[in-house]
């Protein structure tokens, strides 16, 4: 397939190089004339350009800019396009951009391909990303069956799991695993790097290990990213920090109480319900 690709930085570049591998013809549009060039070299790309109508001959377009320009990106594409043309994008928030790019498009296909690193750009772009990562697919009442097929089957080329849901739905799902996470991870870094005893904060730093580690990575990874989720899953995200506040104060309750007992029957039943998750 000649395949077309938007915002060539993590997501989009890793996209280039398994589809490439795949035998795929892949061409790229990105904002920058270097990230152009260094995809190029790379390999992420066939062939880039900074002018949109560059992708007027594909049968597929990937739109991976940031959350906040994929509706805008899809609005200067369309009078370049065959009819037939398959347009996705790889947003982490599907509900404000299905709902919008379906009426711009009428043969869009929502995704989200659920992997990362914390690494953001061209330079971040890595093969095999998407290998065992689940590869959401939101497709509502207006979606042409075949367009899905023709996604899921390239997301399965990727080595991806593929699921189905409305964009509703993934997005109240996504808000508890992947925007709520980040979050809670941010908040650790901040709350820490609050202590006001210097010799604390550096020894700290200092002995910061494995634990340490997996909570703050998602933390500290793309700002641009983190602020788009939350403005984009505004909603969901807000019900997931409620409940997470209230958990919150629950603990807090049994160590003020010295609720040893209570305390102990929480962390059993945690330990026993994180494995499904994971
Ligand atoms: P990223 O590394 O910052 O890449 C986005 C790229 O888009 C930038 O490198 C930029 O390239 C390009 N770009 C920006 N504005 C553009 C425009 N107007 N036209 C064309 N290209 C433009 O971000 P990312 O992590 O790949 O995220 C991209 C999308 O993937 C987002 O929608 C995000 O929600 C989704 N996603 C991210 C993750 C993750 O963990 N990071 C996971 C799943 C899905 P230039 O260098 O040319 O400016």
């Amino acid at each position: 397939m000649k395949i077309g690709i938007i915002g060539l930085g993590l997501i989009g570049g890793s996209l280039g190089l398994d589809l490439r591998n795949c035998g795929h013809i892949v061409y790229g549009v990105s904002r920058k004339e270097t990230t152009c060039q260094k995809a190029i070299e790379k390999g992420v790309v066939d062939d880039a350009s900074i002018n949109i109508n560059f992708l007027s001959t594909v049968d597929i377009i990937f739109i991976c800019t940031p959350i906040g320009l994929i509706s805008q990106t899809l609005q200067q594409l369309t009078s370049y396009l065959k009819p037939e043309v398959i347009i996705t994008d790889v947003g982490s928030v599907k509900t404000p951009i299905v709902r919008e790019c379906e009426i711009l498009w009428h043969n869009f296909v929502g995704g989200h391909p659920m992997a990362g690193t914390a690494e953001q750009g061209i330079e971040a772009a890595q093969t095999n990303l998407f290998k065992n990562a689940p590869y959401v697919v939101t497709p509502t009442e207006k979606t042409p069956k075949q367009s899905i097929k023709i996604l899921e089957d390239l997301a399965k080329s990727l080595g991806s799991k593929i699921y189905t849901c409305s964009p509703e739905i993934h997005d109240q799902a996504v808000a508890w695993i992947s925007h709520l996470p980040v979050m809670i991870s941010a908040s650790l870094i901040a709350a820490c790097v609050a202590e006001k005893d210097k010799t604390i904060l550096q020894l700290a730093q200092k002995l910061a290990s494995s634990g340490f580690k997996d909570t703050s990575r998602v933390g500290g990874g793309n700002p641009e990213l983190g602020v788009m989720m939350a403005q984009y899953n505004k909603t969901a995200l807000l019900q997931a920090l409620r409940g997470y506040r209230q958990q919150l104060e629950e603990i807090t309750e049994y160590i003020n109480n010295e609720q040893w007992d209570a305390l102990e029957k929480l962390l059993m039943i945690t330990q026993e319900k994180r494995s499904p998750f994971i």
